[in-house]
């Protein structure tokens, strides 16, 4: 992963997708959207399909108009939509679309921001999994609506997962430990568990066919970087959100 900055804001891009000029994608943290006046971007109430204006400002400053965003409201599920255009698709955790100059766009704090990209049949997918994400396997899900929709093989599938939280950080009880292998939990201190949100992913994607080469996982721990990533965990009801983006170029 690459890391560069426009107009100071930290962006996280993928070395996997570097060979393809066709293809955006990246993860804005969410830093970039606090002001002196607003310390955290405001999702608006929990419906983070609505954008916050230090997020309308950053695309205005990138030169990306709003309108060419598809927006989904994010529920911990593992619905994914066909998107044929830019505009707001509801309920859902993954989007996938061959269509250019749209820009599927997701938020997450903590969570995994999952980007997909088929240079063969030149479609993108994009979701938003936490644990309730991955234990309904929405990265497979991503894999087969992209097989079914645009004859899509897994093989030649690319795949990046930006900044989550990492087992450096990520500890829970039995409850959520026990839905996955023992060998992603590793038993921390009060009874706690550290699980390896990075490796069960990685795992599903190789099961849906992907190759464990194709696929790129991001470093850096949403925690751990304060100064940086947005953090549902560290910073409570007050967390921003870090935004995930991806989108094919239109070329005149
Ligand atoms: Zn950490």
């Amino acid at each position: 992963m690459d890391f560069s900055t426009i107009d100071k804001i930290m962006l996280s891009e993928f070395t996997i997708f570097a060979d393809y000029p066709e293809l955006r994608a990246v993860t804005v943290a969410g830093k970039a959207f606090e002001s002196n006046s607003t310390r955290y971007n405001d999702p608006g109430n929990g419906k983070n399909d609505v954008l916050s204006k230090p997020e309308l400002r950053f695309y205005n400053n990138i030169n990306l108009p709003a309108e060419c965003l598809a927006k989904i409201r994010q529920v911990h599920g593992n619905s994914v939509k066909v998107v044929f255009e830019p505009g707001s698709f509801g309920e859902s955790d993954g989007m996938i679309t061959r269509k250019k100059n749209t820009y599927l766009r997701i938020v997450t704090a903590d969570c995994l921001p999952l980007f997909f990209y088929d240079p063969v049949s030149c479609s993108i997918g994009l979701a938003h999994a936490g644990w309730r994400g991955l234990k309904a396997n929405i990265a497979g899900k991503v894999t087969r609506q992209m097989q079914s929709s645009f004859k899509t093989k897994p093989m030649d599938l690319l795949v990046a997962v930006g900044p989550f939280i990492r087992d450096c950080c990520y500890s829970v009880k039995d409850d959520v430990a026990s839905l996955f292998s023992a060998g992603f939990a590793k038993p921390a201190k009060n009874g706690k568990y550290m699980v390896n949100l990075g490796e069960i992913v990685m795992n599903q994607l190789t099961d849906s066919g992907i190759r464990r080469k194709n696929v790129e996982i991001s470093k850096e721990c949403t925690y751990c970087h304060d100064e940086r990533f947005s953090s549902a965990r560290r910073d409570g009801k007050r967390s921003g959100r870090n935004i995930s983006l991806i989108g094919l170029v239109h070329n005149n």
